[in-house]
């Protein structure tokens, strides 16, 4: 970390804050300059808030040099983490197919549209039990009855659940029921939350939020995996931008970002970036290019009245067709789908 301080400071404002620094066992360099003076920090520079040391009068600029992220940081974690969800590798060199659809609807509809994800070539099935909804009128999910009709699905098919949690009173029920919890966008900031599923080891997959940094995410993890988990899995579901023929535009420069600077799986969810199901697979085929460790997919074999995000969901027919494209490219890249 670099603080630069104002030449007008005094000789005891200087001294008072080197003092403050040196209680916490950093190595610090005092550089004098003709404008401006320097401390250098070296060491875990992780707990210094930048912003309170803004408020000292005295200091003009803090740069920080070290990433304020240590656990999900690739440079103390050169390997790629590979979570284990029911067996399926998440992050190595097969591409993970999530599918299935928004909402659950019932238990004949989404053992069906399990089956049909299953058979077009899915790993895992989706489907939201609790729903983030904008209006509180619109259909908010079916609770602890939609965890049953996924269990029953996850009976029927194989395929592991993956479900949004959106409150920790419901906790318990996900750890027990459920193979991945997803923290949607919504609650991508929301610590309690967060420090909450880190208490467990279940797999998470953490949405990116609708007007997040990618360091505001990656810090989101660090909240996941300081806690203990380490099974953190990113998912970049399109941000908020001025562009209205898109839902959210999909960042996809947040693959080789986060490659290179940690070392958990990000997977590309195109159904909530589009909002419009003609434009989900060419995002997913681009994804598969970019390196995305796997795609979650909105599916519903009656689009037209699906309890949510019908716009955006492939038919199953549709979907296999992306599989069966997308199998190509993983080709293309040594990969596999
Ligand atoms: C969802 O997956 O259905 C969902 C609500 O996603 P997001 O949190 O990305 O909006
Ligand atoms: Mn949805």
């Amino acid at each position: 970390m670099i603080i630069t301080l104002k030449k007008t400071a005094d000789a005891s404002e200087v001294k008072a804050l080197l003092e403050d620094l040196e209680g916490r066992s950093l190595q610090i360099t005092q550089i004098v300059g003709e404008n401006y003076d320097v401390f250098g920090l070296v060491g875990d520079t992780a707990s210094i808030d930048e912003r309170s040391l803004l408020a000292n009068p005295i200091v003009y600029n803090v740069q920080r040099v070290a990433q304020p992220y240590k656990l999900a940081n690739r440079m103390f974690h050169p390997e790629d983490t590979i979570v284990d969800v029911c067996g399926i590798p998440v992050g190595g060199r097969k591409i993970v197919m999530i599918a299935g659809p928004c909402a659950v609807e019932g238990k004949e509809n989404v053992c069906r549209i399990a089956g049909e994800v299953l058979e077009a070539g899915a790993d895992m099935l989706r489907g939201g039990a609790y729903k983030p909804r904008t209006s509180p009128y619109a259909f908010q999910g079916m609770g602890t009855e939609g965890i049953e009709c996924l269990k029953a699905a996850k009976d029927k098919t194989g395929l592991p659940i993956v479900s949004e949690l959106m409150s920790i009173d419901k906790l318990d029920e996900f750890v027990e029921n459920v193979d991945v919890i997803q923290i949607g966008a919504r609650n991508m900031q929301n610590f309690d939350l967060l420090k909450a599923v880190g208490r467990t080891n279940k797999p998470v997959l953490l949405k990116r939020g609708l007007a997040n940094t990618i360091e505001e995410w990656i810090m989101a993890a660090e909240y996941i995996m300081s806690e203990g988990n380490p099974n953190v899995i990113f998912c970049e579901r399109g941000i908020r931008t001025f562009e209205k023929y898109t839902r959210n535009t999909l960042d996809l420069s947040v693959i080789p970002i986060l490659k290179e600077r940690t070392h958990l799986p990000i997977i590309i969810d195109p159904s909530h970036a589009a909002g419009d199901y003609r434009l989900v697979e060419s995002l997913s085929l681009a994804a598969i290019a970019a390196g995305a460790d796997g795609l979650i997919i909105e599916v519903h074999d009656d689009p037209i009245h699906a309890a949510s995000d019908g716009a955006q969901s492939l038919k199953p027919d549709k979907y296999a067709d992306l599989v069966a494209k997308g199998r190509a490219i993983a080709k293309v890249i040594g990969r596999t789908l």
